[in-house]
């Protein structure tokens, strides 16, 4: 992989694609800065060459146009603190005075472009909008892992302008790295973790997974689908009946490559989507009428805990039910725990990114498993053996 550190900054104007897509509040302050620290050893490496540095980021989905909840100048002061520097803000991504801003920057600079996204052109992977990022730099580096599984201008367009003066961040290397100890070594047993609302969103995972892993734990809204399936009775709670038979596949193949597969064998139940809900136990096959699982249940938590304990390799995606509402958060927190413990025993644990990486961060198990993804999708589309397109651009 070719990263920062085969090379020298001197003197050198480095485009650098981070992933400043933070959290804000209603009164734009940054509620979890994560992202924004994960990309500091690059820009510090870059910066103590001598570089000068151009930060290009998207941040929220803005429709048509700058939108001021978008703008990155929100993130501007915290950056500048995090870098111990003050950091320069070009009110647009591209245009004259920003070349101008560009082209005066000095060594130990840091210029911050405004919302990529306010230009449709990022989404669709324009090369002229590419070009005319390239034009302000003199070399190309991609740290965000979060938007390397799109296609976009900043993030693949652009390194073709930038042939022999490309390479990856340290974030981007360490989150490959990490991904790769699961995907391609993996120290048996491993255990992967499956959870969240949806099985569409999740099939292409656990169908790959099914070729690596020895234990898959599938948990939150999606086990229902799979208890359905079996002709179970899953009440009100989750389900795309469309996936049913995609399911019985999944099941199927499992047992046929000798994969085990663990679904909650009880659920909480309630009787209303609401953290004030009547809830009960029952098995997840027997949910009456007019109640919905919301989280695994006691025995559910008992047979994923002794999994995880059993493990060498664990991955996690996705939470175990509503972990958003304290009565339904019991299994989330009790796998989280299972993932720390494993891990004190030696296992190598990686978090896949969004709400499971919420989760332990709500928590507090951060510094207890041993890789916490920042990408949600990326992560997703990597363990699907996907290539990556922000992975392809800077080794094409
Ligand atoms: P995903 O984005 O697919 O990983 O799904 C995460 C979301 O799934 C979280 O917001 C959870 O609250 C939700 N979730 C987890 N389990 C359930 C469940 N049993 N019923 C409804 N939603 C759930």
């Amino acid at each position: 992989m070719i990263t920062i550190d085969q090379f020298n900054f001197k003197g050198e104007k480095v485009l650098i694609r981070v992933d400043c897509n933070v959290p804000l509040n209603s009164e734009f302050q940054i509620t979890d800065d994560s992202r924004i620290t994960a990309t500091l050893p690059t820009l510090n490496k870059i910066l103590g060459d001598g570089g000068s540095v151009i930060l290009m980021s998207h941040l929220g989905r803005p429709k048509t146009g700058p939108e001021d909840k978008y703008s990155l100048r929100h993130i501007l002061s915290n950056l500048s603190g995090l870098l111990g520097r003050n950091v320069k803000f070009a009110s647009d991504c591209i245009g004259e005075d920003v070349a101008t801003m560009a082209s005066d920057l000095g060594a130990g600079e840091v210029l911050l472009l405004e919302n990529l996204r306010f230009y449709k052109e990022e989404e669709k992977g324009d090369r002229d909008f590419a070009q005319k990022l390239a034009s302000m730099g003199t070399f190309y580096v991609n740290d965000a892992f979060g938007t390397a599984h799109r296609a976009h201008a900043s993030t693949t367009l652009i390194a073709d302008f930038f042939p022999g003066k490309k390479a990856f961040g340290y974030l981007m290397a360490r989150e490959v790295e990490n991904a790769d100890k699961i995907m391609k070594a993996p120290q048996r047993p491993f255990t992967a973790i499956v959870g969240g609302a949806k099985v569409s969103d999740k099939i292409l995972i656990v169908e790959n997974l099914l070729n690596v892993a020895d234990y898959i734990i599938i948990g939150g809204g999606m086990a229902y689908t799979f208890f359905k399936a079996q002709g179970g009775q899953i009440g009100k709670s989750l389900c795309e009946d469309e996936r049913l038979q995609t399911c019985i596949e999944i099941l199927e193949k499992a047992e046929a490559k000798g994969v085990s597969i663990h679904l909650p064998s009880d659920s909480v139940i309630a009787d209303n989507f609401a953290a004030d809900a009547n809830t009960q136990n029952c098995a997840s096959n027997a949910i009456p009428d007019g109640w919905m699982g919301l989280d695994i249940g006691a025995v559910a938590c008992n047979d994923f805990k002794s999994v995880l304990l059993n493990s060498k390799t664990v991955l996690w995606n996705g939470p175990m039910g509503v972990f958003e509402m304290d009565a339904f958060s019991k299994g989330t927190r009790t796998v989280a725990e299972a993932v720390a413990e494993s891990t004190q025993n030696g296992a190598f644990s990686l978090i896949g990114g969004g709400d499971s990486a919420a989760a332990v961060h709500k928590f507090g198990f951060e510094q207890k498993v041993s890789y916490v993804s920042t990408g949600g999708g990326a992560l997703l589309e990597y363990f699907e053996g996907k290539t990556l397109p922000g992975i392809a651009a800077v080794l094409g």
